[in-house]
């Protein structure tokens, strides 16, 4: 199915939601030149990825090349940015060029100026857009639902920033680019009387979105008794999840405005995110997260905070009683901790080898829609019941917060330790700064650990379970900076290799040990600049 020209694009979102979108042009690009083309990808959306490597395939990564057919637009959108409310916000810097056969956005990141663009120059350095490639791929391959990268390419254009920088675009690809902000603009939109279409008293922008967010997104929501009602609480529920997943993976977002907080429940905006290393609940990689409003412990906090932002945006939608809608919206608001604690510990079960809830008497996982899954042998489920396992995951927070060991280096290990070798476990413990030495001096008593492995090895971990849970290879902050630095200077090979390493997380391989270390001890803490 593969083509040797331009994708055809749709306009359904420029044309569904007019007054949510201004027509509008790539900047030109002095010598536009692919620098990384995700073929796999290429490869499911039908597209050649020769095609994109041509030169009027540079060309329409960079937004110069429209093909016939297409109306590349800007999206509009307000959002809480760090709590405080901008009413327009909106794609600066990045076009929607329209839907792909299959649905999903082709979208442009650092493609010049826009009507939204304030006082921003419109443009993107190629180090943050190869990060995000090589971040959002990576949590591809870890399972997180997240925006794609399809491409980056150079446009031959100076960026500048403290130096100046190649210029560069990254094409994205997302089930969509509805935000929260998108719906809190619509809302907006009603009871302006300055100008003609900003007077939407009856809130048809706002109603043709949820329908658009219901059909695109959450199809089953339609045949609800109250279709909008039932948006809010699917979008409450893909987002627990998410956030879970961030979470298990030691993910920090580092920006969870509610412009970067999607419809559909994908991971967007990779601008100052990191892994954490050693397990910190108060880890904050953003310069300018400066009072930790998005650490990584707050995240699903945060995540409720930004959904009810949503709900008030929705509350003309769901009752003509505004009191009702309130209500309404407040009770389903009210069940996303429950949902995201479930999220958490079924995910760390996974993590942990455990058989998930309700395996008890041998059946699937509850609620998890995949009857199909691994484990739920009855040989697996002795003594693992629910408060046992809720205790036994607090107390290795606890551990880890106290040990600071690597949490992804952590996990591994005990996968190793599952099947039998736990001389990895051992070592990581003793090298931490709050680690014990009993692997130095074995006779010299317990370890930190040994009390907790006690209990976890009574459950009868799974290590066949733990190995598809818990990654070999994240994004190594250091690694990425260093894979960057090296591409701004034109070589673009530890890039790659570091790209093939983690798209491919759960196998360790030899020759990659590198690939495993956090940052050398006494580094200077990670920053990240957005
Ligand atoms: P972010 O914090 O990345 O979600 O971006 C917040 C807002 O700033 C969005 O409206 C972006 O389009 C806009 N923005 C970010 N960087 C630039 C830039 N270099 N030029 C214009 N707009 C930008
Ligand atoms: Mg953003
Ligand atoms: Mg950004």
């Amino acid at each position: 199915t593969s083509t040797s020209a331009a994708p055809n694009l749709g306009a359904r979102y420029a044309t569904e939601l007019a007054e949510l979108v201004v027509h509008w042009q790539a900047a030109d690009a002095a010598r536009p030149e692919t620098l990384l083309v995700n073929e796999a990808l290429a490869a499911e959306l039908g597209i050649d990825p020769e095609y994109l490597r041509s030169d009027e395939g540079a060309r329409l990564l960079v937004g110069s090349h429209v093909p016939s057919g297409a109306t590349p637009v800007a999206q509009a959108y307000a959002g809480h940015q760090f709590g405080g409310y901008s009413p327009r916000l909106g794609d600066g810097r990045a076009l929607l060029m329209g839907e792909l056969a299959d649905g999903r956005d082709l979208h442009l990141k650092g493609s010049g100026r826009t009507p939204f663009a304030r006082g921003g120059d419109g443009l993107a350095a190629v180090g943050p857009m190869l990060r995000e490639y090589i971040i959002s791929e990576a949590m591809h391959a870890l399972g997180v639902p997240t925006t794609r990268s399809l491409a980056v390419t150079a446009t031959g254009n100076t960026v500048h920033r403290e130096e100046p920088l190649p210029g560069a675009v990254l094409a994205r690809v997302a089930a969509g680019h509805e935000r929260v902000g998108t719906f809190q603009f619509a809302r907006a939109l009603a009871g302006k009387d300055n100008k003609g279409d900003d007077n939407d008293n009856d809130n048809t922008v706002l109603r043709r979105l949820a329908d658009h967010a219901i059909a695109r997104h959450h199809p089953r929501a339609a045949g609800a008794a109250n279709p909008y009602l039932e948006l809010f609480s699917s979008v409450l529920r893909v987002q627990a999840d998410l956030v879970a997943r961030w979470m298990l993976l030691g993910f920090v977002h580092g920006v969870m405005n509610t412009d970067n907080t999607t419809i559909s429940g994908e991971t967007i905006d990779y601008g100052p995110c990191a892994f954490m290393e050693s397990y910190d609940p108060a880890t904050v990689f953003s310069s300018i997260d400066t009072g930790g409003r998005y650490a990584y412990g707050n995240q699903p906090g945060i995540m409720q905070w930004n959904l009810a932002r949503f709900a008030e945006a929705l509350v003309p939608l769901i009752d003509p009683d505004p009191d009702e809608a309130v209500r309404l919206l407040t009770e389903e608001l009210n069940t996303f901790p429950d949902a995201y604690r479930r999220a958490f510990a079924d995910g760390m079960r996974d993590k942990l080898g455990l058989p998930g809830r309700g395996d008890a008497g041998g059946g699937a996982d509850a609620g998890s829609g995949d009857g199909a899954g691994p484990g739920g042998g009855s040989g697996e489920s002795s003594g693992a019941d629910d408060e046992q396992v809720r205790m036994l995951i607090e107390d290795l927070l606890a551990l880890l917060a106290a040990t600071h060991v690597d949490f992804t280096n952590f996990f591994r290990n005990l996968t190793a330790a599952a099947r039998g070798d736990e001389t990895g476990l051992r070592e990581l413990f003793a090298a931490a700064p709050g680690g014990s030495c009993s692997e130095a001096d074995p006779g010299a008593g317990e370890g930190p650990a040994d009390a907790w492995l006690a209990r976890w090895r009574a459950m009868a971990p799974s290590a066949t379970r733990m190995a598809d849970a818990n990654p070999v290879y994240i994004p190594r902050n250091h690694l990425v900076e260093e894979a960057l630095d090296a591409a701004t200077a034109g070589d673009l090979g530890p890039v790659r290799n570091l790209v093939v390493v983690v798209t491919d997380p759960y196998t360790e391989r030899p020759g990659l040990e590198r690939y495993l270390e956090p940052a050398p001890a006494g580094a200077a803490p990670h920053v990240t600049y957005c």
